[in-house]
């Protein structure tokens, strides 16, 4: 059965979800895209009460419904939890997509060890996202000189045998979160990054390995902070590590090279099948502001769009605003695929980057043509739309960017490695 309803938990959030977004997002929008690297505290005390009442607002889905799941006597529920992940983000990115990249409680961090750690790293590492105060944490890739091209990656985990523990050595820019998670801001309990390294140079993808590094690891610090075009609320670092020791067991996954392999990477493209529909749901609320913005102003000048007619019958501006709804709800449709995939642990890999790229399409699209549209109202800075129009951008870079998530998509369709087809 194709089911398109909401299910009933995702449905009651709605409403709180559209407040928070309303009151506590949308009238801050400006300001914090006016002083940059602020940090929004009170959306973020504000979250994690709600968060640490409800289970929801983190990366991580519920843990709690595999008990469920193992009770003979309760009725059985689909899971669910990577789609309500992906409706919040849509949701709170309506408000403001840089402020719902400051949520905290598990971000993409805590997807890699979701992703790629045993069950114990993960009661080890994500049990604090339910404790008290906010936490952040980061996933470090990129490097100058390792974007796209992750197997570039020159950052390197050495281990000491005499300590048990792994030095590590590199620069990992453009981390999102960075400086929340590792910099020691009293209203923060202790953040982590999970930083990608190589165990050898020379093994290419196949001697690539996340570790977890706590913040106050000697021997790293946050070098800097950018300023950005877009979400400028959300803070995107550079670290660097120097000597930093840590310890055995915070390697995802096996520390053993198996040269033909590239198991290693495989644990990094099962976190981009997480995070890239909920990175793909984020533009989509952008793009959805942008477009109920057009329908409003449009209203309130007296033009309705009349659905339903014969396209030739309607003006252009209707044909323009139905086209804009027609690529915001495909895209969606997307991510829903995408997301029931992950929720009944189907491998996602094609739907994940497909609807990431999608996103990023339209994000940009519809924000363009709504800026557009709207003329001066869409340039001013009066209104939220020429934020949107910068916000938007980022869908289509983060995570892989559009052309990178078209190559993931080809390879899957026509079965070819990544070494046959870059
Ligand atoms: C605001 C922001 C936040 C970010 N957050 C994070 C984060 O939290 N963690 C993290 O690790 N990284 C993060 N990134 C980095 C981001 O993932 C990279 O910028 C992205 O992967 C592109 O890498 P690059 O910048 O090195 O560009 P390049 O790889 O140099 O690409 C430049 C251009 O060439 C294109 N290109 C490259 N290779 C190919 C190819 N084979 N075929 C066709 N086109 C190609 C790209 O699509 C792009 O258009 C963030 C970036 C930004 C801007």
């Amino acid at each position: 059965m194709i089911e398109f309803e909401a299910p009933k938990p995702i449905a009651n959030q709605t409403f709180v979800l559209k407040t928070v977004a309303e009151e506590m997002m949308r009238s801050k929008s400006r300001y914090f895209d006016e002083h940059e690297h602020e940090i929004p505290y009170d959306y973020i005390e504000f979250m994690q009460t709600v968060k640490r009442a409800t289970g929801a607002g983190s990366l991580v889905p519920r843990e709690e419904k595999k008990k469920e799941d193992e009770d003979p006597n309760k009725p059985k529920h689909p899971p669910i939890g990577y789609q309500m992940l992906a409706s919040i983000a849509e949701a709170l990115a309506w408000g403001d997509v840089g402020m719902y990249l400051c949520t905290p409680g598990g971000l993409l961090g805590a997807a890699a060890v979701q992703a790629a750690g045993t069950p114990e790293q993960r009661q080890k590492f994500l049990t604090r996202f339910l404790g008290e105060k906010p936490v952040f944490d980061a996933m470090c890739m990129t490097e100058a000189g390792a974007g796209s091209d992750t197997s570039a990656i020159r950052a390197t985990a050495v281990l000491d045998k005499a300590t048990n523990e792994w030095i590590i050595n590199g620069e990992k820019i453009f981390v999102t979160a960075g400086d929340k998670a590792m910099t020691a801001y009293e209203k923060f309990d202790k953040g982590f990054i999970v930083v990608w390294a190589t165990l050898d140079p020379k093994a290419g993808r196949a001697g690539m390995r996340a570790f977890v590094i706590e913040a106050g690891t000697p021997g790293v610090r946050v070098e800097k902070l950018e300023h950005k075009l877009g979400i400028r609320c959300s803070d995107t670092a550079t670290i660097v590590l120097q000597d930093a020791r840590v310890p055995f067991d915070h390697i995802l996954g096996s520390p053993t090279i198996e040269t033909d392999t590239s198991k290693g990477f495989k644990g990094a493209m099962a976190t981009f099948d997480a995070t890239r529909p909920l990175v793909a749901a984020g533009g989509i609320g952008v793009a959805r502001a942008a477009l109920e913005f057009v329908i409003e102003k449009l209203a309130e000048n007296g033009i309705t769009i009349r659905y339903g007619l014969p396209r030739q019958k309607l003006t252009n501006i209707e044909r323009e605003v139905i086209d804009m709804e027609i690529m915001l709800r495909s895209a969606w449709l997307m991510i829903i695929k995408a997301v029931w995939m992950a929720d009944n642990k189907k491998s996602n890999a094609l739907e994940a980057s497909m609807s990431k790229v999608k996103a990023g399409d339209i994000g940009t699209k519809i924000t363009q043509k709504a800026v557009e549209l709207m003329g001066p109202l869409g340039y001013s800075r009066e209104f939220l739309l020429e934020k949107w129009f910068r916000d938007a951008k980022i869908t289509d870079i983060y995570e892989g960017t559009g052309q990178i998530n078209r190559l993931v998509v080809a390879r899957q369709i026509l079965d070819y490695r990544s070494s046959e087809l870059r």
